[in-house]
């Protein structure tokens, strides 16, 4: 079976499923190559639903199902801007790229420098190189640090400890937040909604286990 009809396939099943639910959300999932985003020699799993080892980094590319899901609870929209904490791969970057559409905008920010420089090459030779802006930096306090309200959605893709007021900062009024909060090994994901008014509302969602949101200054 070749990498398309695994992708269909893949994607027809999270339907079933009921986690794959908006048509933007399914075309993007059958339109990112997600081969091109695993690590090298892993191509042959990248349709099997499971998180995946990226480098000898410790870190993975989310489930297909899990990526799903926080897309979905997203709720992302042609030409908004958007801010992912954690790239990683480049994998879910790449599937908010086809959901902000050209006129939207994606900034991503990743703290390893070879994840980044990983992610950055998966996104060129994928044709979104210039689509999404992948930042090397810490992003626990956003992108650019203390700049207010600038993002449409943030989508957190690491498990943090607390809700950082920073990010909630840097959410427009009409904003969602998604991100896992907890500890270490499980987390819950949360979402926070920022109303017209500025007003903060958060919604407890299922439990998850991501790897954990690091500060750049804590090796
Ligand atoms: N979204 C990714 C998977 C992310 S795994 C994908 O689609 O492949 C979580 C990522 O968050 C890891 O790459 C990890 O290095 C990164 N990370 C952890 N702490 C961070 C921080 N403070 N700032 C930016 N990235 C961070």
């Amino acid at each position: 079976m070749d990498f398309e009809e695994q992708r269909r396939n893949l994607v027809a099943r999270l339907k079933a499923e009921g986690i794959i639910i908006s048509p933007s959300v399914e075309k993007a999932m059958l339109t990112v190559p997600r081969e091109e985003f695993v690590w090298a020699g892993l191509e042959s799993q990248a349709y099997v639903d499971a998180p995946l080892p990226i480098s000898d980094t410790a870190q993975t590319i989310s489930a297909p199902h899990m990526v799903a899901i926080m897309l979905e609870k997203l709720d992302i929209k042609p030409g908004m801007t958007v801010l992912e904490v954690g790239t990683g791969s480049g994998y879910n970057a790449a599937l908010i790229a086809e959901l902000v559409g050209l006129e939207g905008k994606v900034v991503s920010i990743e703290l390893i420098p070879k994840l980044a420089e990983f992610a950055t090459s998966n996104l060129s030779k994928t044709g979104y190189g210039q689509r999404v802006q992948v930042i090397h930096a810490d992003g626990s306090f956003g992108y650019p640090r203390g700049q207010e309200a600038v993002y449409d959605r943030i989508c957190v893709t690491a498990a943090s400890a607390s809700i950082p007021n920073e990010l909630v900062n840097q959410l427009k009024p009409g904003g969602i937040m998604l991100l896992p909060v907890g500890g270490p090994f499980a987390q819950r994901l949360v979402r926070i909604f920022k109303d017209d008014r500025g007003e903060v509302f958060r919604e407890t969602l299922d439990w998850v286990s991501f790897v954990p949101l690091r500060r750049g200054d804590v090796k």
